[in-house]
């Protein structure tokens, strides 16, 4: 169903390789990621191949997303976090490594050695307000 070839995540779907499963339904699969950035760490994907954020289907985007929060709700429960971040790379440039649309589910605990990965500072008013308004649709 829509594998790609030579995709690590179609092959964990399909059975292929081994991953630790957490959850999985018609659409999706969650299983635990191998190099955790905190206690629990999963990823949550769509069965069918799509390569990033860019290529997903909506309805697999929806699915994913909708996983991803049934998995943060075991967790809840599980492992008792203080937090969570659910992210998704899309691109090498924005650190994506595994070119098969993934979320992933980090829980957060309010002793751990996770950083925000930006300074926040106060940005050029005039400079946001005019990329708002080339972002801006004039249908919306
Ligand atoms: P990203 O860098 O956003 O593309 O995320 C890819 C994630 O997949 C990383 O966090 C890796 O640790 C994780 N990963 C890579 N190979 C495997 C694997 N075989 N099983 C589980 N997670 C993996
Ligand atoms: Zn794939």
């Amino acid at each position: 169903m829509g594998a790609a070839e030579d995709c690590l995540f179609c092959k964990i779907v399909a059975g292929e390789i081994p991953a630790q499963i957490v959850d999985s339904d018609e659409h999706t699969v969650a299983f635990m990621d191998i190099n955790p950035a905190t206690r629990g760490h999963a990823l949550v994907v769509p069965r069918q191949h799509s390569a990033d954020l860019m290529e997903i289907s909506d309805t697999d985007l929806e699915r994913t997303m909708v996983a991803a929060r049934r998995l943060a709700r075991r967790m809840e429960e599980v492992l008792e976090p203080d937090g969570y971040n659910v992210l998704n790379s899309c691109r090498p440039a924005a650190w994506q490594t595994v070119f098969h649309f993934h979320v992933h589910v980090v829980p957060r605990y309010d002793d751990d050695p996770l950083k925000l990965p930006w300074v926040p500072r106060s940005g050029d008013e005039r400079e946001i307000a005019a990329i708002a308004e080339r972002l801006r649709t004039t249908d919306g």
